[in-house]
């Protein structure tokens, strides 16, 4: 089987005979570019799909790879004192709540010895700062737990590093087995799936994860499906200051399920006019069409976006440069170092909200409690763009004298001595980046109690 991602792209030529290909339809059961699907050849030996980061005068693509290139021999640390105590070991980097309401991030490193943790640690929290420095990542960090797993590799820096011969390996060995040079691209950096997946296991319920790799070249690249058990897994190299800004970029295809904005193939079309499934594109080049009918980014038509200029209907995207329609000239989907859009950064705060709760409570919701019990909230801390709103009510009553309160008891939000009756709260993120309904709904949290 080709890879499906390559299906994509039509000649202009031949549009006549394009019809609605699988990966189209893939694209709508929500799964959308950006998902890595794994494929089993003939011979037996899969692939795994990775994306390119795209760097100055090359777009990003994909590219079919081995999931599993060889790490270290685990035996290599046997006898290493040091190593066994430090390997595997897990510290918290930000942990803002309990992993059940939080999204989970693990980073791990590769390429450092067991002499070079502190230097692990070091680059994941600069790495990671940097990588959250954009909205609405910024904003919304309070709703992440984020793990250092320490990975320990026998040598420090990873194979084929400073190597401009793609072909001559240098026998790095590592615990992730991360390379330059993969697929023959100085710039990807590939590593061993399995391998990430085993340490990313050690840290809470991990979700996402972030595979620092010891260099200062430029490089990395983004797993997305197919990777058992994490939304995505995204590499960067540790000490090159743009390499942050593919963490970036590769996260929000795994969370915001968004769709790239560029175009590899300049004389392609999409191969069909069916509605496509990522929040940011479409096949409807048209404002009018997209606000009669109220599909995708409509409400978003003709605001300011911070990429700069207003959101409407540019042609490219999805690999491919017609047919196919994204909300704005420029944006990090396209180009990294960028903003989010507009109806991208909306689509990122959903992805959030799916592993997040807004607000925790100190009794759990759906218990019977007594009047007077002291009924003690949490809120997520959300930056600039959050705005957690909270309601009280009683038997579905709002008691307006409570708003914005973290605390209450059923006596004090006025439940009367006599008969049954519900205390319930609700926390809200009101942010003006939000416009949709539905997403606003996944950014709140109801909690109610019976009072006895
Ligand atoms: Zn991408």
């Amino acid at each position: 089987m080709r890879s499906s991602r390559r299906r994509l792209l039509v000649p202009v030529a031949l549009l006549s005979a394009a019809l609605l290909t699988p990966a189209l339809a893939a694209a709508e059961d929500g799964r959308g570019p950006g998902s890595v699907v794994p494929e089993t050849s003939a011979g037996g030996a899969g692939t795994i799909e990775v994306e390119v980061p795209p760097e100055e005068g090359a777009p990003g693509g994909y590219r079919d790879v081995d999931p599993t290139p060889a790490t270290q021999d685990p035996d290599a640390l046997r006898g290493d004192a040091r190593a066994g105590r430090v390997d595997g070991k897990v510290r918290p980097l930000a942990k803002t709540g309990t992993s059940r309401d939080r999204l989970d991030v693990v980073i791990t490193g590769d390429g450092y010895t067991a002499a070079q943790q502190d230097d692990f640690r070091a680059d994941a929290r600069a790495r990671w700062k940097q990588l959250t420095s954009i909205e609405p990542y910024k904003s919304y960090r309070g709703l992440m737990n984020v793990w250092m797993v320490q990975a320990v590799s026998r040598d420090s820096g990873i194979d084929r590093d400073r190597d401009t011969n793609p072909g001559n390996v240098n026998d790095k060995r590592t615990a992730l087995g991360a390379y330059f040079w993969c697929d023959g691209l100085e710039r990807l950096i590939c590593v061993n799936v399995n391998a990430v997946r085993r340490y990313a296991k050690k840290a809470p319920q991990a979700e996402l994860a972030v595979v620092v790799a010891n260099s200062d070249r430029y490089g990395g690249a983004g797993y997305f499906q197919g990777v058992r058990g994490l939304t995505g897994v995204a590499t960067l190299s540790s000490d090159h200051a743009s390499s942050s800004e593919i963490g970036s970029h590769e996260i929000a295809h795994a969370l915001g399920k968004l769709a790239d904005e560029y175009w590899t193939c300049g004389s392609c079309a999409l191969g069909s006019t069916r509605e496509v499934g990522p929040p940011n594109v479409t096949v409807h080049g048209s404002v009018t069409y997209l606000r009669d009918h109220r599909r995708k980014w409509y409400r978003w038509l003709g605001a300011a976006d911070p990429s700069g200029g207003t959101v409407g209907v540019h042609q490219g995207g999805m690999y491919v440069a017609r047919g196919i329609w994204r909300p704005t000239e420029s944006s990090i989907m396209r180009y990294l170092g960028e903003p989010f859009n507009l109806p991208g950064r909306e689509a990122m705060i959903n992805g959030f909200y799916r592993y997040a709760q807004p607000v925790s409570s100190n009794v759990k919701g759906g218990k019977a409690i007594g009047r007077k019990k002291r009924i003690k909230l949490r809120l997520a801390s959300v930056g600039a763009l959050g705005r957690l709103q909270v309601r009280w009510y009683v038997d579905g009553r709002e008691v307006r004298k409570a708003r914005g309160r973290t605390s209450a008891s059923p006596a004090a939000l006025g439940v009367p001595g006599r008969g049954r009756h519900t205390v319930r709260v609700k926390v809200v993120d009101r942010t003006t980046a939000v416009r949709s309904p539905k997403i606003r709904k996944n950014a709140s949290r109801s909690i109610s109690w019976r009072v006895r």
